[in-house]
């Protein structure tokens, strides 16, 4: 009987989660339909709700996702440099000898300092234009078979300063090229017949005017001189200027700028306007070499060319 019981107890629960599991929450069993005790057990009809009273099953929302925070990953060194904002891309590494040369200049910059230091032991005060006893022939005699810097290694001769040495104009350029080495004379290749014709535009002869560089040993394959050998070279060109004591310098390029009158600023912007060494009225204009490869800049050297053509006619009148 016990059993019977437990059975039974055991149906009905079964039938009610399996109605539970078809959505419905209530049902009512008429108890007067009810098995009696001991007759066969019958399974008590459940009174299921009609369809439309289902209520929605209540849709459980899935258990909330936890995140579980991924251990970190193994970055590199430069993957996290480079995912630094303020981080600069470097510069590629570049193998051109132009990029050399400017990497051994900057290397060599500091030492520019020491090499000051030892012209002005070399040669003096030459802080100012001074009054000179010298010749230009005794500058050349001291000059000599110079080895000063490594330039001598190439070269073929020493180029000097040629012209009229009371001129009151003077054309300073950078270094000589293979013509120049050549023949021991500054300007006389193609950017030498250029200058030439530049010299006739404003109205004087090649012969009128003195013309020099800042080095006098033809550099390898034509390269800018660097910083120690410009200044070691300068100094002769500094004696001479003492010595002719022009009225105007037209500097040429870069090199030569950068050289007279100690600046870094460009060519581009220094160009146009004159500017001061010691004195003497100092134009810096593009290198006739440049106006070969680029001939639309002529224009700017005319403009600049008459400025000095100009200022000389001003100061021959008083
Ligand atoms: S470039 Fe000037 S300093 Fe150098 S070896 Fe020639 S003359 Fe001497």
């Amino acid at each position: 009987m016990i059993e019977e019981v437990r059975n039974l107890v055991a149906d009905v629960r079964e039938q009610v989660a399996y109605l539970q599991e078809l959505g419905v929450d209530s049902f009512d069993v008429a108890l007067t339909d009810a098995p009696l005790i001991g007759s066969a057990p019958e399974r008590p009809q459940a009174q299921v709700a009609p369809p439309q009273v289902i209520p929605t099953p209540i849709v459980k929302a899935p258990p909330p996702k936890i995140e579980i925070e991924a251990p970190p990953r193994k970055v590199s060194a430069g993957a996290r440099l480079a995912s630094l904002p303020s981080l600069k891309k470097r510069a590629t590494a570049s193998l051109k000898p132009e990029t050399v040369n400017t990497a051994v200049n900057e290397m060599t910059e500091m030492t520019s300092a020491a090499a000051s230091a030892n012209e002005q032991a070399i040669f003096g005060d030459i802080s100012g234009l001074p009054d000179s006893n010298e010749t230009m022939e005794q500058i050349w005699a001291d000059i000599g078979n110079c080895t000063r810097c490594p330039l001598h290694e190439g070269r073929t001769q020493i180029v000097q300063t040629v012209g009229n040495y009371q001129s009151d104009l003077m054309f300073i350029g950078e270094a000589p090229g293979a013509d120049e080495d050549a023949k021991g004379e500054p300007f006389v290749g193609r950017a030498g017949q250029l200058l030439n014709k530049i010299i006739e535009a404003i109205g004087m002869k090649r012969e009128e005017v003195c013309i020099g560089n800042i080095n006098r040993c033809r550099p390898p394959g034509n390269r800018q001189p660097t910083l120690p050998e410009a200044h070691t070279c300068k100094p002769f060109l500094l004696r001479e200027i003492a010595v002719i004591r022009p009225k105007v310098i037209v500097v040429m390029g870069n090199t030569a700028l950068h050289n007279l009158l100690d600046t870094k600023v460009g060519i581009t912007r220094m160009r146009g306007q004159f500017h001061d060494y010691y004195g003497v009225k100092v134009m810096p204009t593009f290198h006739p070499a440049y106006l070969l490869r680029d001939p639309s800049k002529k224009r700017e050297v005319w403009d600049d060319l008459k400025k000095v053509r100009d200022y000389l006619e001003s100061v021959r009148a008083t």
